[in-house]
């Protein structure tokens, strides 16, 4: 008998991985959290019948997610990660010794337990002595943050709706610009262009920034596990732009071996296909 995880990216197509078997299963006070073992992927793990994370693919998005903004400055010392419960954004950032503080923010306690038995391999940075972990609604956090305390805020929510839907609200990202300093960053996870559900979301979320952010920017990536395998994220700032402030000879100085993210990748990965642009475009007048 064989064994399948299939998950529905639109109602007309779904993405299958055969399974070897479910490791765990349970509904949270949040949301519903599943792990599986495959061949193919490794370990992986889904809330809502969503994927998250696999073994095979992670570093892509987690590469994506954290070198682009801490190479586009290289002050950034108080960093706040909201979501991330798998832990491989801050995996990512504890290996910059210029950092001084990392908040996570992670809504469910149960997400961040389940990894770190079952994904030791992202859940490895979580026990640096620069890292706090807060159980709560990264919305409200943010609301109470101080002006100016984080250089970089990286938000690696799920989805918007459910406990995510908050997270891509003009009210948090309005937060967040306050909550930045002088040459902050928000980086965030920016959905998928291709299937018209997802693209409808990551419009609104890019014009929410847009209208907020001085410099609101918009980078792609191959990921083969999420919806289209096409990925996109958010780069904003008061300040800083990508490309223009880039810091080439300060990044290559902290030595990180990177399995997807180069110099190259930061310079190409901001220049976006021609339906994406109008999407974008689209928004800005919306
Ligand atoms: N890489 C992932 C992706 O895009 O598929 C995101 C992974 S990470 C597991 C997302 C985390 O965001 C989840 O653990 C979820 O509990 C957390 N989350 C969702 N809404 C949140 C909120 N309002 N505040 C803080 N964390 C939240």
């Amino acid at each position: 008998m064989e064994l399948w995880y299939t998950e529905n990216h639109t109602e007309e197509s779904k993405f299958s991985i055969k399974v070897e078997k479910q490791l765990y299963s349970a509904q949270t006070n949040f949301q519903r959290i599943d792990v599986f073992e495959s061949k193919e992927f490794g370990k992986f793990f889904t809330l809502d019948g969503l994927i998250m994370v696999t073994e095979k693919d992670e570093f892509i998005y987690h590469d994506m997610i954290v070198h682009i903004p801490m190479a586009s400055n290289s002050n950034i010392k108080n960093v706040l990660v909201i979501g991330g419960g798998d832990g491989g954004t801050v995996r990512e950032l504890t290996r910059y010794k210029t950092i001084e503080k990392i908040d996570m923010v992670e809504i469910d306690e149960q997400v961040v337990e389940v990894c770190k038995k079952y994904f030791p391999s992202t859940t490895s940075g979580l026990s640096d002595k620069r890292v706090s972990l807060y159980f709560q609604d990264g919305l409200k956090f943010v609301r109470d943050a101080k002006e100016g305390e984080y250089d970089l805020i990286i938000v690696d929510s799920t989805d918007p709706f459910g406990p995510g839907e908050g997270l891509f609200t003009r009210e948090f990202y309005g937060n967040c610009h306050k909550a930045l300093s002088k040459d902050g960053i928000l980086v965030n996870q920016h959905e998928c262009p291709y299937y018209s559900d997802y693209a409808y979301n990551m419009q609104r979320a890019h014009r929410n920034i847009y209208e907020t952010f001085n410099i609101a920017k918009v980078y792609q990536a191959h990921i083969p596990t999420y919806p289209s395998g096409h990925w996109l994220f958010g780069f904003a700032s008061k300040t800083i732009d990508p490309i223009k402030d880039l810091k080439e000879e300060e990044w290559l100085k902290h030595n990180l071996d990177t399995k997807y993210y180069n110099l190259d990748i930061h310079k190409g990965c901001f220049a976006l296909p021609t339906y994406v642009k109008k999407l974008l475009e689209q928004s800005h007048h919306e």
